[in-house]
């Protein structure tokens, strides 16, 4: 299972990140800046209620570029509230008992957070996962989805990373 991030976990893996080192997902040129922090809002069953992080937005230090970067962890699935923990259980679950202590682990997702889910795994991911030959959930797979495919995995294909600007944190640079 997928340990959820927090926003010290967050802000320390932030903190020690080396902006002027990282290179810009767009143009390629190296160096970023801070340019703004945004509040995103998880459905975490840690919590009693959704989880609030303070995610950074960062800025391409290349005059001709100027794009900015939203620096999501793996954990999170863009523009969804539901961990990719809970998203990885949802997509492996295979009955309605299943399905049922998904809801009753996390009191905060609802069946239609499972419906949606699986719908949106089987109609644009997967035939993806199919190239793909890391397990699920492993920082190989996450590496693979956007090294492939220019998104997260389970993002929606409509919003490529590049475009829309996600920098990815992958598990296997956070401390756990
Ligand atoms: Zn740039």
């Amino acid at each position: 299972m997928i340990a959820e991030i927090t926003q010290s976990d967050y802000s320390q893996i932030i903190n020690a990140l080396d902006l002027l080192a990282l290179p810009c997902p767009h143009c390629k040129c190296v160096g970023m800046c801070i340019f703004a922090y945004y509040i995103r809002r998880v459905k975490n069953c840690s919590f009693d209620e959704k989880t609030e992080l303070r995610i950074l937005r960062v800025r391409c230090l290349n005059e001709e570029c100027r794009k900015t970067h939203a620096i999501l962890p793996s954990t999170i699935v863009p523009y969804s509230q539901i961990t990719m923990s809970d998203t990885i259980d949802i997509i492996h679950c295979e009955s309605k008992e299943e399905a049922a202590e998904i809801l009753g682990r996390n009191l905060l997702l609802d069946p239609k957070d499972i419906y949606r889910t699986r719908k949106r795994f089987t109609e644009y991911w997967k035939s993806k996962i199919k190239n793909i030959k890391a397990t699920m959930g492993d920082s190989s797979f996450f590496t693979a989805c956007i090294d492939k495919y220019r998104r997260h995995f389970m993002q929606i294909p409509s919003t490529l990373c590049s475009s829309y600007s996600c920098y990815h944190l992958l598990w296997s640079a956070l401390p756990f």
